[in-house]
């Protein structure tokens, strides 16, 4: 079987016992091996188990013979922007985004800042299981500095990507759900610089994330609504563990999705600029593609993952990607999801115009119902159920990543082997919301059938 240290965003784990962190330095040497030389940008989230780590992983770097600069506790991609800001080699995050707090991982950063793309990733795993990392001789191991400057110019600039005085004199009124997560050091600043006034809730980093967990989901965003209608504000915004991803809610409280909220600010980018490709993942929303066409822009389809996207992004030289998940990229800043990108270019948005969030919502973007389920199945059956499948479905097929079937000029359904776990997930969007439910029930039954 392949051994494989990477997962569809980076390493991750459950740091348990003494022998975890022996993990973690192996792998930390196999990265500094990788890197070479020059210095390191390491940083983390807030959870428990991060600082710890973070020692570990600067040990295993310092170890194989390269520099670190220490950045402390910062959003992931405050510490993307700071590697490519500063010209560090690379970089390492130590998070576990938004999985519950038991978990961490690591996340390889190269010097343009993004994710290091999966053929790299894989000579790393081969340094690893082949135990060729590099030990540094006594006069070669590595030094290590603390480098505070990151978050700082991080927040500058992502104002110097927005219209900082046209949105200053709106003053508009926003609710951050910080949901105890590393953006609690840097979206609230982004915010006040532009002239809002700030409403927090579950502002201070925990590692336990007592207030709603570290990922933003609709079930556990009640209060956000609530204080946003209660406050009387412009719109309410919450971000996952590390920071990455944010989830919008309009002034009526009403959660937008990721889809939604990625769709918006594509129309509004696409109606600024000329010649726009927006990059997205073969399983957002069909409103894209509406919402381009409309502005002449054009939409580019990926495999699902945020990696895939930033890739593409760059070699297409694409300023706009998205996924559903609420992760906004805005390449002009840094080709990297980015929470706090993401809140700016909303107050950008509403600063050009005289509409409220929910009104923009719904004279942009149409309306789709989407329904995902998940099977069960052997991992070594998994691709063959796939084409198994297309043998027996008629109609358009895009295979970008899994099967995606068009059953009709608005309902798809998508078929897809999970990259990690026994499963296949099984997606289904069209403007019927009837469609939605027996597109999927055919589905999983024809699924449950070849397994
Ligand atoms: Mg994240």
């Amino acid at each position: 079987m392949e051994k494989k240290l990477f997962g569809t965003n980076g390493i991750r784990f459950i740091p348990k016992e003494f022998s975890d962190l022996e993990f973690v330095l192996a792998v930390s040497e196999s990265i500094g091996t990788y890197f070479r030389d020059g210095e390191v940008l390491v940083g983390r989230d807030g959870r428990l188990s991060s600082k710890a780590i973070a020692n570990v992983v600067s040990s295993g770097l310092m170890s194989s013979g390269v520099d670190v600069a220490d950045a402390g506790l910062l959003p992931t991609p405050a510490l993307q922007f700071g590697v490519r800001d500063l010209g560090f080699k690379g970089g390492v995050m130590i998070t576990a985004s938004h999985n519950p707090p038991q978990y961490n991982g690591l996340k390889v950063v190269g010097s343009n800042g993004v994710e290091i793309p999966r053929n790299e990733e894989a000579k790393i795993e081969e340094i690893y299981f082949s135990k060729k990392a590099k030990k540094a001789k006594w006069k070669d191991v590595g030094t290590r500095r603390e480098e505070t400057s990151i978050i700082k110019r991080y927040v500058e600039d992502i104002i110097g990507q927005v219209q900082f005085e046209k949105i200053r004199k709106r003053t508009f009124k926003v609710v951050m759900d910080l949901g105890n997560g590393a953006q609690c050091v840097a979206a609230p600043y982004v915010a006040e610089e532009l002239g809002c006034k700030v409403i927090t809730l579950n502002s201070t980093v925990d590692g336990n994330f007592p207030g709603r967990g570290p990922e933003p989901i609709p079930e556990v965003l009640g209060s956000l609504s609530k204080a946003v209608v209660a406050c009387g504000a412009d719109f309410g915004v919450a971000y996952d563990g590390d920071g990455d991803r944010a989830i919008f809610c309009d002034e009526k409280g009403r959660i937008i999705w990721g889809d939604q909220s990625g769709a918006l600010l594509s129309d509004y980018i696409s109606s600024r600029e000329n010649n726009v490709t927006i990059v997205t993942p073969i399983s957002t929303s069909q409103v894209i593609e509406i919402v381009a066409k409309r502005r002449h822009a054009k939409v580019v389809r990926t495999r699902v993952g945020s990696v895939d996207v930033s890739d593409t992004m760059i070699r297409l030289g694409a300023i706009v990607g998205f996924e559903e998940n609420g992760g906004f990229i805005y390449a002009p800043h840094i080709p990297v999801r980015d929470g706090a990108m993401a809140t700016a270019l909303v107050l950008d948005l509403l600063s050009s115009t005289k509409k409220k969030l929910s009104e923009e919502i719904d004279s942009r973007i149409p309306r789709f119902y989407q329904q995902k389920t998940k099977v069960a199945v052997m991992k070594e059956k998994a691709q063959k159920i796939v084409e198994e499948i297309e043998k027996r479905v008629e109609g358009k097929i895009e295979k970008v990543d899994g099967l995606k079937i068009w059953l009709d000029s608005s309902t798809w359904v998508l078929v897809r082997p999970s990259g990690t776990e026994p499963i296949i997930r099984i997606f289904a969007e069209s403007n019927s919301r009837k469609k939605v439910q027996s597109a999927l029930a055919r589905f999983v039954k024809m699924v449950e059938k070849l397994k």
